[in-house]
């Protein structure tokens, strides 16, 4: 995952955790808040009724002008009087006094309440379910309770608390059984809260809505400053990084600044700085081997040529010196001008073989049937095959474009040195097969194989692991760069004491450089 997305997810995490935590934190306190208003509400009107009620107890009831909607209660001992004008009056007690207030409250939409009790006098006063609850814990000796309850009018809060009798409520309650601090039933208040609750989820939604843009604007800030600050500048370094060193070796344009990335891409310069040097250090080193390897190499052709050279030319002067110690022995003459014949061709074929080495004859490539040509160069080393099994498993059916001259000097190079590396005998398996767009040749011998740090030089002009006159070291050089001129391809595996594979890879049809040869380069 990109750094970019991990910080927009964790900085995403923290600010919607921390913003959900302080939403629920704020709408629960609310919620709370708006309860115990109501509930403190609650409590002052029930002081308020009590009041009310102990008013009209302490003066026996009230009574009001009878008039239409003024009805009297018959059950009340004396529910009505008249007066010496004709004018009737209906008596209300406290009970009835609480019933008519509430349900003026309730048409105004304030509140409703009423006395309730386990054994009301009235029916039409019997508890609800709530109310029952709340009296029979007051009858285990609970106080006040209050409840938010949930009805299909609404959400209310509901609040009950115990009646307990007075003197001046025995006039109407003494013959239910009742005496002075007995709790007689209780006076329930119930508040409509669906206003508060809808005010709660209004804010609740204001709330989230701020929340929201609150998140999206801190996010997008804080990714903007991530882009800018961070990930444009890492992108930046890691470009950097990416193309060093540069076609002119140097550096592309770092990120600046003295922050952590200004400070890494810092580093980075200082790490350039330190490698180009130990670069430098690298070539002179190398350098240093190279002329080493060089002057070494030189020393072992110089050597191998002597031998080559010397052998010869010691054979020579012993037959120049007989020849003039006995000028009129003819037979002799004529037996070592032979001699001396062969030893000039020699040394010509050790002086051409180097002369060959370094000049680039142009190519001619023709069409040939490779597999004859690979037939005729292996009859050729059939004397130095001795102890040999040589294997040839040939399965090109057609002819290729190639420079016949190089091809049998490829052949006859890799064989012959596939069988000096079998001087206790083993096997040779040549192999010809068609691919795609080439033709591939592998030369695998049972030899000596060769070792890891001699396999990377095999290639190098002058090195060879062979005695002093027995290798010049070109053979493998001679064909790596002829290979290479027909546009081929040369590769070697080899394990030590487990022989070696030589694979060329020669392309089918040579573009025009690899058929006539290109400049010949001195
Ligand atoms: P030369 O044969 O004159 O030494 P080459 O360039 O042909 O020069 O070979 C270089 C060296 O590569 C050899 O001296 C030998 O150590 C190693 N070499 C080449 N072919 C083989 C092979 N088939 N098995 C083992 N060693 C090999």
């Amino acid at each position: 995952m990109q750094l970019r997305t991990k910080f927009i997810l964790l900085v995403g995490l923290v600010v919607v955790a921390s913003y959900g935590i302080t939403f629920y934190r704020t709408s629960s306190f609310q919620r709370q808040l708006v309860i115990a208003q109501a509930g403190r509400q609650a409590r002052m009107l029930h002081k308020q009724i009590i009041l009310t009620r102990k008013w009209v107890a302490d003066h026996n009831g009230i009574f009001l002008l009878k008039q239409p909607g003024v009805d009297a209660n018959p059950f009340l001992v004396e529910p009505e009087v008249w007066d010496v004008k004709g004018r009737g009056y209906v008596k209300r007690n406290p009970a009835m006094v609480t019933r008519e207030l509430s349900e003026l409250a309730d048409r105004e939409g304030f509140c409703r309440y009423r006395v309730t009790s386990l054994k009301p006098t009235n029916p039409a006063n019997a508890p609800d379910d709530f109310e029952r609850d709340c009296l029979r814990q007051f009858d285990r000796g609970s106080g006040e309770l209050i409840r938010i309850v949930k009805t299909d009018q609404g959400r209310f809060l509901r609040y009950m608390a115990p009646l307990v009798v007075e003197p001046s409520c025995l006039e109407c309650h003494a013959d239910q059984g009742y005496s002075v601090g007995d709790i007689r039933g209780g006076l329930s208040i119930t508040i409509p809260m669906d206003w508060a609750f809808a005010s709660i989820e209004g804010n609740n939604r204001t709330l989230l809505f701020i929340g929201v843009a609150t998140c999206l604007g801190v996010g997008a800030v804080l990714f903007l400053l991530f882009e800018t600050l961070v990930a444009r500048r890492l992108g930046m370094l890691a470009r950097a990084m990416e193309q060093y060193p540069g076609p002119a070796g140097g550096l592309a344009e770092l990120p600046g600044g003295a922050d952590e990335v200004g400070q890494l891409a810092g580093k980075f310069r200082d790490l350039c700085t330190r490698l180009e040097a130990s670069q430098q250090a690298l070539d002179q080193a190398r350098e240093q081997v190279f002329q080493n390897e060089k002057l070494a190499a030189l020393g072992r052709l110089t050597a191998g040529i002597a031998h080559e050279i010397n052998n010869p030319l010691g054979g020579m002067r012993n037959c120049v010196k007989s020849m003039r110690e006995d000028p009129d022995d003819r037979d002799m003459a004529r037996r070592y001008l032979g001699l001396l014949d062969k030893g000039l061709v020699r040394i010509g074929q050790t002086v051409r073989q180097l002369l060959n080495f370094g000049r680039r004859e142009p190519l001619h490539p023709r069409r040939v049937m490779v597999d004859e040509v690979i037939r005729e160069c292996f009859e050729l080393l059939s004397l130095n095959l001795k102890d040999v099994e040589l294997v040839l498993d040939l399965r090109l059916d057609r002819p290729y474009l190639v420079d016949v001259e190089a091809l049998k000097q490829v052949v006859v190079n890799i064989g012959l040195n596939a069988v000096q590396a079998m001087w206790r005998g083993g096997r040779l398996t040549v192999t010809s097969r068609a691919a795609e767009a080439s033709f591939v040749l592998t030369f695998a011998d049972t030899g000596c194989g060769i070792s890891p740090e001699h396999l990377a030089k095999i290639f190098d002009p002058f090195f060879t692991t062979k005695d002093v006159g027995q290798g010049t070291g070109l053979g493998l050089s001679i064909t790596y760069s002829l290979v290479q001129r027909m546009q081929g391809v040369i590769s070697v595996e080899s394990e030590e004491g487990r022989g070696a594979t030589f694979r060329i890879e020669l392309p089918a049809a040579p573009t025009a450089e690899g058929r006539d040869g290109g400049e010949a380069i001195g």
